[in-house]
């Protein structure tokens, strides 16, 4: 989609941290980082908050998680980690494509701010 940033970081147009990359998803460092580690995992394809995911695309939301367990199992976070979708104003979501936080590398508090 024009004008959307995580597509275009996705598509190579504006520079990133690469992380990881395959047909569906692209991984990048968090340019704010939250914790030690904070990564965000989108899908290529643009869709801009959960609450608009349509069935079809079901699966590649499980792909962003796996996409996760395999950074975290690379990167060798042994201790846990936090995983986190944004969705629309009240979860203070920035960016309108769907994107997962994975940080790591801190202990996290319960219930989050
Ligand atoms: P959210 O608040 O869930 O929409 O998260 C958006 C995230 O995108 C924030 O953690 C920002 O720090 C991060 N971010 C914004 N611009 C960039 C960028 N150019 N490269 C990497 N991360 C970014
Ligand atoms: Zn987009």
């Amino acid at each position: 989609m024009d004008n959307c940033l995580f597509c275009k970081i996705a598509a190579g147009e504006i520079p990133s941290k690469q992380v990881f990359e395959d047909n569906d998803v692209f991984a990048f460092l968090d340019i704010n980082p939250q914790a030690p580690h904070h990564i965000l995992i989108v899908p290529k394809c643009h869709i801009d908050r959960i609450e608009n995911l349509n069935s079809d695309k079901a699966d590649l939301m499980g792909k962003l998680v796996f996409t996760a367990k395999k950074i975290a199992d690379e990167l060798g976070l042994k201790t846990g980690y936090r995983l986190v979708f944004n969705n629309g104003p009240d979860s203070g979501q920035e960016v309108e494509h769907i994107h997962l936080h994975l940080l790591a590398g801190r202990k996290f508090t319960w219930p989050p701010g």
